[in-house]
Order: structure tokens, then C-alpha cells, then sequence
């Protein structure tokens, strides 16, 4: 199978080779930097020869392909996992450490690959460690946006976003592939014929073409010698020859024409969880697919004597959310109009290839597009969509009498307005959810018509996180004493960490755990010292909320939960708790006002808290900026307590819970997306779990019921902290924190902040007492490491593998 490794030495001796071959320096002259290169360039070298043997392999087998559609993909840093997956980490670190240099200070040269918002881009990147890392062939498809998702700076409290430009410095991964350069046709009109047969035809004019140029990234297999690919799409402007001959007007290859282009995969949309809807969004979304579909045809046709009316057979197309679902469209308008497939033979074909997964269900980020804005974009696009839409609606009205009513609401165009759910279900054989509970509201609530209609199309994938990057990478001691006690086959078989168990009550074992732990957490407070000067406890409880800020999220009660902590010491100074650190990462949408201001009141809080002497330093805050992978890698592995609280009904699975939990963190949480799954696995013994249930939630949303106002009148502690925030306590002129005071108690709290509220003490008093029995603490740490193993991306992807996508391990 694989080829003999490079021993450290050889190691040494290639980096000091290509220092001198590459950058002619010796090694006291060679700065980080040039080595993270010249590491990066020696695992392109191991890389190269595997990545063409795959494909190779992949056309003698002639085995089915999966293509994983999506506009985001939070690859993070590539060095340090590469090294992992290839065998060669270790030969690193030692090399590097016998060269004089850290290891982590080389790995921290690479700039984040920042293509996504958050969890659903991390997902994406999950999923392909995963396909590589099990022999499937299953690739990427997404956008190579030239500016990434923002840089967060904060100053004075308030956010301000830095554009992130990425590939500043060379991205030593990627590989132009000009050959494999596609066109991409925008606006223009719309000829139709009617041919000799009768057969209607379409011709296309004065289209805007766009040149689709590829990027390869390759994915690389945990030591498997499996390499698949991420293809990125560039926008570029096309010039061709017949473009100089005429008289050129309509041509307008000035500078402006080619910024415009560019344009197109300028930048990365900030939002997460709400729907931008603007024309540039559109055709991003359009440019991905219309390439990566041209470019999934093309492949077929290359490697294929069958005709493509045989697709579903050799392809399978997962789309990311509905951001990816025009390809239901335009892999139809390729079959129609240059296959010359009929109707009923081009949806065949179509609706065999298509699988969709939804992420949400929160109405403000289901994706609608207004009628014109297509019509005008994409004008072909537009009118399939339309006859899609008619053909559907057809259906229920001679099919599903009992659903005649409700063709409004389940209509693709309906109000001027294109559903993108709606056209992703119709259009596809299966539509997943991302955690149990979230497939069940789908089927029940959300979309129930659908349900009604497609009762099989429907199913469940609970999502999953890589446990290669996520516990083997970001914390190698507490993997090394797993393997010490249970050797070494969880690496392969993730489930198996379940033999832990046996150790749970081991106590030599769980000192070393606990030594573990610590030794995370004093590295975590060297970072938190070397950014934001403070100094923290590292026998405190680290107790983490990290993910995007949204007010789903509830941050908010976060901060109450902490006000509430420091008025109690303010008033009582000598009461006895444990030292706590609360600590903080997340981004907010550039344009999301009330989520600003949670940073702002978090902010504000910390710098009361964190100066106060009468607390003794009991409490402190923290808010670390500009989070994103690399950041969470710092983080996780020091946690205790794992923040879970969104609204229940609101997070569609999560997975920063699930990389927590393997990193031994305990979680207070609602029973929400995956925590409940979480919460099955190990018990109530095992996880703090508080508050009002998705069918509670639900409830008050259809029936009413819930008067913030009763709260604010009747518990003293609500009261108390809302003032603060209202009377400008927590700031520094009055009107600071008015937006967060009314959005609670005039627009009645619609996230159930202090519904929760109390529970939320409760539990969070509870965690406390049981922190202080440390054995039971570490049982109830190694317990959830031992339950983890379930959440690895790799059971997520053999349950798509198996029952979506019907393929095997190659
Ligand atoms: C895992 C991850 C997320 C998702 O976190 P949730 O808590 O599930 O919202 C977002 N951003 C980054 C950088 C992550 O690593």
C-alpha cells in the first residue's frame, strides 16, 4: 500500500536541501515563514503523485462520483492537518523542534482559508476529510472568493470588520487549471424555435459570458494514500478573437467590464442564518453552479460510453443548503437545450441527481429570489423554473385535492417571489435535515405539505465533525492517553472510544485526564495573556461560548447569567464560588445591529468585571476577536463548560457542541439540534440541560401566552439587570444598551432569554457544586469523550454514502 515514510531525518534534510535549492539560505537565515513554505512544498511533493493515482484509479474502477455543491467551504488552516492525514506530522514536529524552531509557530504562518460564515462552510470541510479519509470519491465544489470572511477587530467594544484578504501571500494548495475553464452566460434573450419534428428549441443572445477558471485543492485522505478534490471557481472576463472583429460596442473590454467580472467572486456574503438578497448573491450562486455543473457533465462524457441519460448512475449531486439549488435548473436547461432531452426525460434525469440538505428553518434565511431579478439574471434559468413550478402545481390540483388550499404556500413561485426550499425538494430524490429533531419539525411542522407529498424523499443525516482535526490534531496529549489505555484502533473506528467506559472511574486515569486539561487550559491563558493582557485563573472554570452571534444563540443570557453572578458578589463578597473564566468568540454580520450590541454589552461587562477588586477576581471575561478555525483549535481543547443554549427548536444540529464534547467539556444546554443527541448517548448525569423544549417554544409561537413583562415585574434579578442596561450602568452614556432593554420587553423577548433565565441559574449552580467533586467531574468528562464517537463526520458520511448516495469505498 503506501509507500515507506520519511524518517526525521530525511525530514531535516529536506527542508535544509530546499532552503538552499529553493530560497539559497542556509537554515539560521530562513525566517518562519519560508519554512512553513518549504513544509508546504515537501507535502505537495508527498501529495502530488497520490492525488493523479486517484483519479487514475477512480477511472479504471469507473465507480460513481459524489459532488458536494456549496458556496461555503471553512477550510481553515491546511498545513498541520495535511502533515496529519499523510503520515508525516510527527517527522515534522521533530524535525522542526531539532531546526530550532516551534512547530505551532511554523503551522500559524498559514493564513486561514476563510470561504465561510460557520458551521454549515465547517461542515462542508468535515465532510470531505471524511470522503477522503473512507475511499469514497466524493469531491468539492465551491467559490475561490479573493476576500474571505471579514477580520474582526474590536475597538472600544464595537466591531470593526478588516477585509480578510486571504491569498495576500502565495496559498501554496491551490492549482490553476486553466484547461478546464468553463463559460458562463448571464442576461441576454431568449430565442425559441419550433423545429421540423415540432420540438421547440432555444438559442440564447447577447449573453454576458463569464470565464469560469478552476482552483484545485487537494483533499487528502487520513493515511490512505486517497486524494480527492476541492475545485474553487474564479470569475475572470472572456476575451476571445471573434470579440475584436465588428465594431466591438457591444464588447466593453475596458477595466470596469473586468472588475465587474471579478467581481462576481470578490467576496464572501457575511451573513449567517439570514438571507442577503442581492443580485451579486445571485450570481455567485449561479456562476458555481453552472460551472461545476458543465464541468460534472463534461467529466461524465470524458470518462463514459453510456449517454447521459444514464447520470444518476455514476453521479450524485449533494447541494449545501438551497445556495447551490439553481443546479436543478440548469442541469435541466443542459439536457434540454444541448442534449435535446424531452421534458419528462431531462426531470428524470434530474430529479435521480439532485439531493438536498436543509439547514434551517428559521424563515428569515430561507431563500426567496424576487421573479424579475431572475427573470432579468438569468432569463432560461427563469423560465424552466417557471415550468417546474406549473407542472408541480398541476400535480396537486388533480393529484392532491386535499391539498388544493395550500398550493400558495407550497408553490416554487408564489407572490412574486422563487422559494429555493420549495424548488429543492421538488426538485431532488432526497431531502435531509442536519439532527433529529430537526428532520422531525421539518416532516411535522415546516414542511409538512412536502411530507405529505414525498413522504420517502425525506430523511435524517445528524451532522458530524472531523476527529482527525478535532481531537487528533488540536490535542494530541489527551489522544495519546486515550491510545495509552485503549490502543490505538479509535483512530480508524471512532466508536470505539466507547471503551473508555471502562476507564471512567479509573482514578490514576483521570488524573491524567485532569493533567491533560490543565496543561490546555494554562496554554489557552498564555494566549489570552498575549492578546488581551489579562491574566486568568487557569484553576478557574473555563466556561466557553464560541460560535457566530446571533440572538437565537442567546449570548445574551450568557451575559445575564454573568451580570447576575457579579451583582450576587458585589453584594455578598465573600460568597464562596469557584473562580470562573467566561470566554467568548464570535463574529457578528456586518449589518446585524442588536448582535453588535451583544458584543458591545459583553464588552462592557468585562471591563467592569475583570478591574473590579470587591470581586476578588471570582469572575472574568473574555472576548477573544476574530473567531474562526484556527482560533476554535486554541480553544476547545481547554474548555470545561461547553455553552449550548440557543431558543430550543432554533439550531439545527450545531457541531461546535460536538467538538467540545470530545475535547471532554461538559455542556449546558437546551435540548436543541444535536444536543439532544448528545443528551441520549451519555444522560442527564452527564450534561446540564435547562429550559423550555422545541414543543414548548413552538407552542408559544402558534398560541401566544409568553408576557416577558410578568418576568421583569416579578423576579428581582431580571429586573435588577435589565435597569442596569436600560439606566446606562453598563456604559457609558444612557442610551447604550436601550436597543437589547426593548427588543426584551417590548417586543416580548422572542427568543425566551428570560423565560430561561431562571432554569438557566439553576443548572449553572448545579455545574458549579459539581465541579468541586473533581472525580465525578471527570468521570462525567471522560464519559462524553467516550460517547463522542458518534458525532464523527465519518458515521455522517457513511449514512450518506449508504442511503443517499448508494455508493462504496472505492
Ligand atoms: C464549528 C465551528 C462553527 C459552528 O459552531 P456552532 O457552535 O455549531 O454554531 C462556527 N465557526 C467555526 C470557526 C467553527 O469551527
Amino acid at each position: 500500500m503506501s509507500l515507506p515514510k520519511l524518517t526525521v531525518n530525511e525530514f531535516k534534510e529536506r527542508i535544509i536541501d530546499k532552503l538552499k535549492s529553493d530560497y539559497v539560505k542556509d537554515i539560521h537565515e530562513a525566517c518562519e515563514n519560508d519554512i512553513y513554505y518549504i513544509i508546504s512544498s515537501i507535502v505537495n511533493e508527498e501529495i502530488l503523485p497520490q492525488w493523479h493515482a486517484t483519479q487514475q484509479k477512480y477511472k479504471e474502477k469507473n465507480c460513481k462520483q459524489v459532488y458536494y455543491l456549496s458556496m461555503e467551504f471553512l477550510v481553515g488552516s491546511l498545513l498541520e492537518s495535511n502533515l496529519l492525514n499523510c503520515g508525516l506530522l510527527e517527522q515534522s514536529n521533530q524535525a522542526l523542534e531539532m531546526l530550532g524552531f516551534k512547530p505551532e509557530k511554523i503551522y500559524a504562518q498559514e493564513h486561514d482559508a476563510g470561504l465561510g460564515n460557520g458551521g454549515l462552510g465547517r461542515l462542508a470541510a468535515c465532510f470531505l476529510d471524511s470522503l477522503s479519509s473512507l475511499y469514497y470519491a466524493g469531491h468539492g465544489y465551491g467559490i475561490r472568493y479573493r476576500y474571505g470572511l471579514f477580520e474582526q477587530r474590536i475597538i472600544h467594544g464595537n466591531q470593526l470588520e478588516l477585509p480578510d484578504y486571504w491569498l495576500k501571500n502565495r496559498y501554496p494548495w491551490e492549482s490553476r487549471k486553466e484547461d478546464e475553464a468553463v463559460c458562463i452566460h448571464f442576461h441576454g434573450d431568449v430565442h425559441m424555435f419550433k423545429k421540423n419534428d415540432g420540438s421547440l428549441e432555444f438559442k440564447y443572445k447577447n449573453t454576458d459570458k463569464v470565464m469560469a477558471v478552476p482552483y484545485d485543492i487537494p483533499v487528502v485522505g487520513y493515511q490512505n494514500d486517497v486524494i480527492n478534490t476541492l475545485r474553487l471557481w474564479s470569475a475572470e472576463s472572456v476575451y476571445q478573437e471573434e470579440d475584436l472583429t465588428g465594431d466591438g460596442s457591444q464588447y466593453y473590454h475596458d477595466l470596469d467590464h473586468q472588475h465587474s467580472i471579478e467581481q462576481i467572486t470578490g467576496f464572501l456574503y457575511p451573513d449567517d442564518s439570514s438571507h442577503e438578497g442581492k443580485e451579486l448573491r445571485l450570481k455567485q450562486q449561479y456562476f458555481l453552479v453552472s460551472s461545476s455543473i458543465q464541468n460534472i457533465i463534461k467529466n461524465f462524457k470524458r470518462n463514459q460510453k453510456l449517454s447521459l441519460s444514464h447520470l444518476s448512475e455514476k453521479v450524485v449531486i449533494q447541494i449545501n443548503d438551497t445556495h447551490p439549488s439553481l443546479a436543478i435548473p440548469e442541469l435541466m436547461r443542459i439536457l434540454l437545450d444541448e442534449e435535446h432531452f424531452s421534458w419528462e426525460s431531462a426531470w428524470e434525469v434530474t430529479t435521480k441527481v439532485i439531493a438536498y440538505t436543509n439547514h434551517t428553518t428559521l424563515s428569515e434565511a430561507l431563500e426567496t429570489w424576487p421573479k424579475g431579478m431572475m427573470q432579468h439574471l438569468l432569463p432560461r434559468i427563469y423560465m424552466i423554473i417557471d415550468e417546474i413550478n406549473e407542472r408541480f402545481c398541476k400535480g396537486i390540483w388533480f393529484d392532491h385535492e386535499e391539498l388544493r388550499e395550500q398550493i400558495p404556500e407550497l408553490a416554487i413561485i408564489a407572490h412574486e417571489q422563487i422559494h429555493m426550499a420549495r424548488l429543492s425538494i421538488v426538485g431532488s430524490f432526497s431531502v435531509n435535515g442536519v439532527a433529529r429533531i430537526h428532520t422531525e419539525i421539518l416532516k411535522k411542522k415546516e414542511m409538512k405539505h412536502f411530507y405529505t407529498l414525498f413522504p420517502d424523499r425525506f430523511n435524517n443525516k445528524t451532522n458530524g465533525i472531523t476527529h482527525r482535526r478535532w481531537l487528533l490534531q488540536v490535542n494530541p496529549k489527551l489522544s495519546n492517553l486515550i491510545t495509552d489505555v485503549i490502543g490505538p484502533k479509535w483512530v480508524q473506528r471512532p466508536k470505539q472510544l466507547i471503551s473508555l467506559l471502562k476507564y471512567s472511574k479509573d482514578t490514576s486515569f483521570l488524573e491524567k485526564v485532569d493533567q491533560v486539561k490543565r496543561e490546555n487550559k494554562i496554554r489557552l491563558a498564555n494566549i489570552i495573556h498575549e492578546r488581551t493582557g489579562i491574566l486568568v485563573d487557569d484553576q478557574s472554570i473555563f466556561d466557553v461560548q464560541i460560535k457566530r452571534l446571533h440572538e437565537y444563540k442567546r449570548q445574551l443570557l450568557n451575559i445575564f447569567h454573568i451580570i447576575y453572578l457579579y451583582n450576587e458578589l458585589k453584594e455578598h463578597p465573600n460568597l464562596d464560588i469557584t473562580p470562573r473564566t467566561f470566554i467568548f468568540a464570535a463574529k457578528a454580520a456586518p449589518s446585524y445591529h442588536l448582535a453588535k450590541e451583544v458584543i458591545k454589552l459583553i464588552h462592557t461587562v468585562a471591563s467592569i468585571v475583570n478591574y473590579d477588586s470587591d470581586i476578588q477576581g471570582k469572575l472574568k471575561v473574555i472576548f477573544l476577536e476574530n473567531y474562526n478555525v484556527s482560533l476554535a483549535e486554541k480553544i476547545i481543547p481547554a474548555a470545561d463548560i461547553s455553552e449550548q443554549i440557543s431558543t430550543a427548536s432554533k439550531e439545527a444540529s450545531g457541531t461546535g457542541n460536538m467538538k467540545m464534547m470530545m475535547n471532554g467539556a461538559i455542556t449546558v444546554g437546551t435540548l436543541d439540534g444535536a444536543n439532544i443527541e448528545i443528551n441520549d448517548l451519555v444522560g442527564d448525569q452527564n450534561m446540564f440541560i435547562f429550559g423550555l423544549t422545541a414543543d414548548e417554544v413552538l407552542d408559544y409561537y402558534h398560541h401566544g401566552g409568553y408576557n416577558a413583562t410578568d418576568i421583569y415585574n416579578t423576579d428581582d434579578r431580571v429586573k435588577r439587570i435589565l435597569d442596569q442596561l436600560n439606566q446606562g450602568e453598563f456604559g457609558s452614556h444612557e442610551i447604550e444598551f436601550k436597543d437589547i432593554y426593548y427588543n426584551i420587553l417590548y417586543h416580548n423577548d422572542p427568543y425566551f432569554v428570560l423565560k430561561d433565565f431562571e432554569p438557566y441559574l439553576e443548572t449553572h449552580e448545579l455545574v458549579e457544586r459539581a465541579y468541586r467533586d473533581r472525580l465525578t467531574w471527570l468521570n462525567m468528562s471522560v464519559t462524553n469523550i467516550a460517547y463522542s464517537g458518534k458525532f464523527s463526520s465519518d458515521r455522517t458520511i457513511q449514512e450518506y454514502a449508504t442511503d443517499i448516495w448508494k455508493i462504496k469505498p472505492v
